[in-house]
């Protein structure tokens, strides 16, 4: 029997992970450290007692959670917030998937290349995907007069909804500047779009690159998107929220299923907010490993010519060449069948990801990719 598939999805193939199970796994942008044991016990003890109320639904509200947030946010940020700009989501994934529902249709603006879900959200709520392209001979910045441009054309002759901006932006790793996001919202704003800016990896950011959630008081067209996933080592427990002003949460409100996070998510991502401080004591050590690997690949001889490395504000790089199309897949081949080591093939032609792992995962893969440097011609 053939069933009626909704018609936009009809011949698509499901998102598959890029979840291989290798040694070294530099592949999916976590955290490498486990969380420190003493959190860990307190997580276990925080999960029990939440064990002992699971026949109840859990707290809806998610207030406790978003206490702690709110006080993160203030020590980390320096940022006042009210448990009123928050709304909490099964992963930054489902706040982007509620964004859409509410906010999608129209079209939707990304700065390509960037996270690889953005179509998928587009391809889910009916909207219109448009791509415009960061600029390749600078290091896949921004162009800001193009950007404003295509805002302002899509937003006067057709039905801009969303404008989706990624700081730092993944693959490439860059951070547009101040000055370039409040143009981009102040021109969003007069064509009556929302700019969604996706900050998953924002606590790895450098010291100068402002992140924006203080903009979020001007800005009632502003939504920030952060994760648990990264910086928090807590990919596996699924929680990432939105930050904006009340009016924009309640509309996420309305589309957000009850009871989206569990109350055991609930338990261990209120413990790991109470211990922000330690749960986060690795991220100055991975952003120095970052910024001595970049060194390391200038470093680096492909034949007699350097490698393109776009400068990173997260925690992961992007390498490669425009000269050679086929340089990631071969990259990626060697170092999995010969080291088991994965990086992620994604991105602009001709350049791959690596993670930032710990200093032994690095010193494998900076020998694993020297040996394979010498294998291309
Ligand atoms: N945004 C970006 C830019 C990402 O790279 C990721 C994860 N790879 C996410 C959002 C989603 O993260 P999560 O659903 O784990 O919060």
């Amino acid at each position: 029997m053939q069933l009626k598939v909704h018609e936009s999805l009809q011949g698509l193939k499901p998102y598959k992970s890029f979840d291989e199970r290798s040694d070294v796994r530099l592949n999916t942008n976590e955290n490498p450290y486990q969380i420190p044991d003493a959190v860990l016990e307190d997580m276990g003890k925080a999960v029990q007692e939440a064990l002992k109320t699971i026949n109840r639904y859990p707290q809806d509200n998610q207030d406790e959670l978003k206490d702690e947030l709110v006080k993160y946010l203030a020590k980390r940020e320096n940022i006042k917030l009210k448990k009123d700009n928050i709304l909490l989501g099964n992963g930054s994934n489902e706040i982007f998937a509620l964004i859409f529902e509410a906010f999608g249709g129209g079209q939707c603006i990304t700065f390509s290349p960037s996270y690889s879900m953005y179509p998928h959200y587009c391809l889910d709520s009916v909207t219109e995907l448009v791509v415009i392209p960061r600029d390749p001979d600078q290091d896949f910045e921004i162009d800001t007069n193009l950007a404003l441009r295509s805002i302002r054309l899509r937003g006067e002759r057709e039905d801009l909804h969303i404008v989706l901006l990624t700081q730092p932006n993944n693959p490439t790793g860059n951070f547009a500047d101040r000055e370039q996001v409040i143009k981009i919202l102040d021109q969003a704003k007069i064509e009556k779009a929302l700019v969604v800016i996706d900050e998953a990896y924002a606590e790895f950011r450098n010291d100068d690159d402002e992140a924006s959630l203080d903009l979020i008081s001007k800005y009632d067209n502003l939504i920030v998107v952060r994760t648990l996933s990264k910086a928090f080592s807590l990919a596996g427990a699924r929680v990432g929220y939105a930050i904006a002003q009340p009016k924009v949460i309640d509309i996420l409100k309305l589309v957000r299923l009850p009871y989206n996070l569990s109350a055991l998510t609930q338990a261990v991502a209120i413990t790991a907010l109470k211990h922000s401080d330690e749960m986060l004591k690795n991220v100055e050590e991975i952003k120095q490993r970052r910024d001595s690997l970049s060194t390391w690949l200038k470093e680096q001889k492909m034949g007699t010519k350097n490698l393109q490395v776009i400068p990173s504000s997260a925690n992961f790089i992007q390498v490669g060449t425009s000269r050679m199309p086929s340089f990631p897949k071969k990259a990626h081949d060697y170092l999995l069948k010969n080291h088991s080591i994965e990086i992620r093939q994604v991105g602009p032609e001709g350049f791959f990801r690596v993670t930032i792992g710990t200093e032994e995962e690095m010193d494998k893969f900076k020998s694993a990719f020297s040996e394979f440097l010498k294998t291309v011609k």
